[in-house]
């Protein structure tokens, strides 16, 4: 497998560093809110990395955080006062003011609707899901061995920051240089007094004494941790100083994986991560998703409308990762069609005789997920499959059913399953269709009506369309 590495910005061979293991860090969600489809973008990411290197034979380890502490509702983190110390700059901790509830009860709550979000769009579950307020004592060990080296120090204002100058490498991620980050150049801001340089980020911060929640006592003082400690703690921990993939949506390349990067190399000397590989972003009807803007869209708002949760894991593989994505409800409504369509083909092909898979198309299709996820080439062709009178039904079928591991769009759930116009009605609810029938011929809409909730208690409600009425099966 191929892929586009941020850092070398090339698309380069993703060698795993044990062989046969390929182990992969996902940045999670915060988990004050529902997460929504442009966070499922990203994370659908990490399952096509995932589905891809399985096919290829590899086992797969995926880690992927629950930060349940420490994002700040400000986290531009351009070296400036981003980075508060009170409740109401925690996501986490604001969320649960609004809501009048504990800190911990918001984010157990927002977490397990992750987790069924994640099921709806088959997205396999990780290996681990470590959350932020359960490592705190990790990221003290961290931070510990950070001051330790000489890369941290505790700021004027009790908190400990990481000192950047004290990692040559900083900056390789993201393009940014120290200097560019420099008040009055790119960012107009006042430098936190409490820290010795313009670019240095806190590791751990000290407490106000009104925060009551999520909070820990530590050497450094009660306090809670810095947004980017969780990840070099938890990765560290669970994975080693190697990780073959780390993902996260393209935000995140600078501060927060730019400064875990300095955190993870320093603590271990060793560079830890092998590829950074970041999903562009997801606009809707547009625009960038905001709460401001009223255009925030969950998983939950497909089903609302009738729409396979699954149309919209087909829409991202319409669209290739790293390019930006304009999704709207036109798409997600082709997108639930076709995979409608698919289903019923497959169900169809299965009826035939079985034959060998059409083995060049196959291969094609692995090769386009191997060369930096090419999706959306790979699902072209499987509609040229689709159509291509010179391959057997039944060629077909094992052709889609293969591939589905890669997909993963449900296509053989429909096999086996009777077409619903085959079935006959029974006598009596022809019966009282064809009485409806003529009852609305003759006007008689009374009547019509009362037979329709006949039809309805029978089990068998009907609607009227411009070809006359329908049975709902
Ligand atoms: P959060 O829950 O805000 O920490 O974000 C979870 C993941 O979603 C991160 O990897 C973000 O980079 C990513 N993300 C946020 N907004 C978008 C978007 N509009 N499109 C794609 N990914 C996003
Ligand atoms: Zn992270």
């Amino acid at each position: 497998m191929r892929l586009y590495d941020t850092r070398l910005k090339a698309v380069v061979p993703v060698v795993p560093s044990r062989p046969g293991e390929l182990s992969v860090y996902a940045c999670g969600p915060t988990v004050y809110r529902d997460a929504h489809v442009g966070n499922m973008r990203t994370f659908l990411l990490t399952d096509l990395i995932r589905r891809t290197a399985e096919m290829e034979g590899l086992s797969v380890v995926v880690v992927q955080n629950i930060t349940d502490v420490g994002h700040m509702a400000d986290d531009t983190g351009l070296g400036a006062v981003d980075e508060g110390q009170g409740d109401g700059d925690d996501k986490v901790l604001r969320q649960a003011a609004l809501e009048g509830l504990t800190a911990l009860e918001i984010a157990r709550e927002y977490e397990q609707r992750f987790h069924a979000d994640l099921a709806a769009l088959n997205i396999y579950p990780a290996a681990h899901y470590p959350r932020a307020s359960e490592s705190i004592d990790l990221m003290i060990d961290l931070i510990a061995l950070l001051m330790e080296r000489g890369h941290a120090y505790v700021g004027g204002d009790g908190s400990v920051f990481f000192d950047a100058r004290s990692f040559p490498g900083y900056g390789e991620l993201s393009g940014n240089r120290l200097d560019d980050l420099r008040p009055g150049h790119r960012f107009e801001g006042a430098v936190d007094p409490a820290k010795a340089f313009h670019a240095d980020w806190a590791l751990w911060k000290r407490a106000l004494d009104t925060r009551t929640q999520l909070v820990w006592d530590t050497p450094w003082g009660v306090g809670f941790p810095g947004w980017h400690t969780e990840c070099s703690a938890m990765s560290l921990a669970l994975l080693g100083s190697t990780i073959d993939v780390h993902t996260g949506g393209i935000d995140l390349r600078f501060p927060h994986h730019e400064d875990e990067r300095a955190q993870s190399n320093c603590a271990t000397g060793t560079d830890v991560v092998r590829h950074w590989v970041h999903g562009e972003h997801l606009l809707f009807e547009g625009r960038k998703m905001s709460k401001s803007s009223g255009n925030v869209v969950l998983v939950g708002d497909l089903v609302d409308r009738g729409l396979d949760p699954l149309a919209l894991r087909l829409a991202f593989l319409q669209h290739r990762y790293r390019q930006q994505m304009n999704l709207t409800w036109e798409v997600l409504v082709a997108a639930d069609s076709m995979i409608t369509r698919w289903r019923e083909r497959l169900a169809d092909w299965a009826t035939h005789p079985s034959e060998a898979m059409p083995a060049e198309v196959v291969a094609s299709v692995r090769a386009m997920f191997d060369d930096d996820l090419d999706t959306p080439r790979a699902i072209s062709l499987l509609r040229e499959l689709e159509k291509d009178p010179a391959v057997s039904p039944g060629a077909k079928f094992e052709a889609f059913a293969h591939l589905d591991r890669l997909l993963g769009l449900d296509l053989a759930s429909d096999v086996g399953r009777a077409p619903a116009a085959q079935a006959p009605l029974p006598d009596e609810v022809e019966a009282l269709l064809s009485a409806r029938a003529e009852a609305r011929a003759a006007r008689d809409w009374s009547g019509s009506d009362r037979l329709r909730d006949e039809l309805d208690a029978l089990g068998f409600p009907v609607i009227d369309t411009p070809d006359g009425q329908q049975v709902q099966r």
